[in-house]
């Protein structure tokens, strides 16, 4: 398949969305355009979908091959022509296509089935909107594009090789614990030199933010997010439960697992340096050769395919187009994602892989959003149905973690497919105080406007008190009160972080499924999939076979089965 599989047919073929003037035309045709009718409007629909789709790809592509080279000046010069011209000039055409089509009489006449829930997100986009926070809005995305640069460029000398701070975290799997402690030092040292920095661009994005839910009618900017990232089916009160209940059942959990760990590798007390390493002293796991990321590929493939060849087939639809760019380099943005290209309804997968478990974990994550990207871009024409809410869209890609940890025996032997598997429960028992901590900070954040920079480095050191694990961090209180700089998300999307708590409850809950009947569990999981963002949250979890909620009474027997998975597994 090509990207003509899908030929434009409103849109003219040679339309490049840089040319801003001609772009703008299309939407003035479609503005102009009457739909009164049901026939109309559903001629109108599908060509605005088009030259959506059309837009998002370019802006898409821009932002892929900015992350790809963050030192090269053409295509960062590509991206924010797109950033600074393209998209403030598109956004409010776009807007009054929505209010366009919300003022259709013939509306009402589609299948409110599909398209209740896109009524309810653009009726709440409409509502939101303001003109005057469009230029706001591109200064903010200009700011975090700072952030991103100054880590894009952060490396260490380490032992006479230049590396990435992505790089140089291998070494913290390291046995030898003074070789862990020096790359854990160097990486916290360089970063320190830049926190000053990104604290001053934090702090510039603040009351950015605030101006933007003020002039929206908001009293903050938790208000505003919950209403802009479309959270219909919970409130504020139930984040802060849902981390109460963690710091309830889980905190408690983790701080036996550090102290276990601790007499494990016959330390006193753990430090921020002991956290990665095996504590049995065995090396690192190495599930692939940095440099072999076909390695890496193909035996995730594998993976996918055990659990379904349907799934092995569209994960080789990624490689078939191109958009797989998986290895570690100078100059690449951090982190990993998945890009959905809309037009060529093709996802694109970014990830700076480099030998580690983490990466394999990673794959899969990511091949998860894929699949669930060409679910329902195969189901649904019209792009505006596609996308999930993203509180669903992580269970499509948590619960592909949790099925393949079932194959690690693909990369490993069996004590090491057993050590892998180990490692992943933990990381997920891990993450649910980490979450709480990121989303309590938030919560904290945005319903104080105009806080001291003191007061917020007291309220975040007393969050890490509350969620903390048993670890030792004296003489690098400092390194200690930043740690929240490298949360990416506080950065680009603030308060998306909690969907991943609430995700990570669809996935286990997805996973215990899979053992009771696996072929059941999967038929519901791509099923789930490919109704794309036609449905509200509880009833896409339904259709997974789960339940949406994140009260203790979910939370609880997880974790206990959790735990006792983790009990039958060697240390
Ligand atoms: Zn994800």
């Amino acid at each position: 398949m090509t990207a003509n599989a899908h030929p434009r047919r409103f849109v003219p073929a040679d339309l490049e969305p840089s040319n801003f003037p001609r772009t703008q035309a299309l939407y003035h045709d479609l503005l102009d355009r009457p739909i009164q009718t049901l026939d109309q409007l559903k001629h109108w629909l599908t060509d605005f979908s088009e030259l959506t789709s059309v837009v998002d790809e370019y802006g898409s592509r821009r932002y892929i091959d900015k992350s790809c080279h963050t030192d090269d000046e053409a295509i960062k010069k590509r991206f924010m022509q797109f950033v600074e011209e393209v998209e403030p000039g598109i956004k409010p055409l776009a807007f009054a296509l929505q209010r366009k089509y919300l003022d259709s009489p013939a509306r009402r006449q589609l299948d409110q089935k599909k398209f209740g829930t896109l009524d309810l997100r653009w009726e709440t986009e409409v509502e939101i909107f303001r003109e005057i926070n469009v230029p706001i809005d591109t200064e903010i995305t200009k700011k975090v594009s700072e952030f991103d640069e100054i880590n894009g460029r952060m490396t260490v000398q380490f032992r006479g090789k230049e590396l990435t701070l992505q790089q140089a975290a291998r070494y913290l799997e390291d046995p030898d614990r003074p070789t862990r402690q020096e790359a854990w030092e160097i990486t916290s040292r360089r970063r320190l030199v830049d926190a000053d920095a990104i604290e001053s661009i934090f702090e510039s994005l603040l009351p950015m933010r605030q101006k933007v839910a003020e002039n929206a009618g908001m009293r903050d900017y938790r208000a505003f997010q919950w209403k802009s990232y479309k959270r219909f089916d919970y409130i504020p009160s139930d984040c802060l439960r849902f981390a109460d209940s963690i710091a309830e059942t889980c905190v408690p959990l983790v701080r036996r697992i550090d102290r276990q760990r601790a007499k494990a590798m016959n330390l006193a007390s753990l430090r921020p340096w002991d956290g990665s390493v095996d504590p049995l002293g065995r090396p690192p796991l190495k599930p692939f050769d940095e440099n072999q990321i076909e390695t890496l590929v193909g035996k995730t493939r594998e993976i996918f395919s055990r659990l379904s060849p349907d799934l092995a087939k569209d994960f080789d639809q990624l490689r078939e187009h191109g958009n797989l760019d998986l290895q570690s380099r100078k100059g690449k943005q951090p982190g990993g994602y998945l890009m959905p290209l809309e037009e060529s309804r093709q996802p694109f997968i970014f990830m700076n892989a480099a030998g580690l478990q983490r990466d394999v974990e990673t794959l899969l994550h990511e091949g998860g959003h894929a699949f669930h990207h060409l679910a329902a871009s195969r189901q649904e024409d019209i792009v505006f149905l596609r996308t999930a809410p993203m509180e669903f869209c992580e269970v499509a890609s948590m619960s592909m973690e949790l099925l393949g940890s079932e194959h690690f025996n693909v990369f490993y032997n069996e004590p090491d497919t057993l050590r892998a598997r180990r490692k992943l429960i933990e990381g997920i028992i891990y993450f649910f105080p980490w979450m709480a901590i990121i989303d309590s900070f938030q919560h904290w954040i945005y319903t104080h406007p105009g806080h001291a920079r003191d007061e917020r480095k007291s309220q975040w050191l007393s969050i890490l008190d509350r969620f903390g694990g048993a670890v030792d961090w004296t003489g690098w209180e400092n390194v200690r009160a930043s740690l929240w700089q490298r949360q990416g998300h506080l950065f680009h999307a603030p308060f998306y972080y909690v969907e991943y708590g609430i995700a990570q409850l669809g996935a286990l809950q997805l996973w215990m499924k899979a053992k009771e009947n696996p072929r059941q569990a999967l038929a519901n999981y791509r099923s789930a999939l490919s109704l794309g963002g036609t449905r509200p949250l509880p009833q896409l979890f339904s259709a997974a076979g789960i339940v949406f909620d994140f009260s203790p009474k979910t939370l609880k027997p997880l974790m206990s089965a959790l735990e006792e998975e983790l009990s039958a597994l060697p240390p």
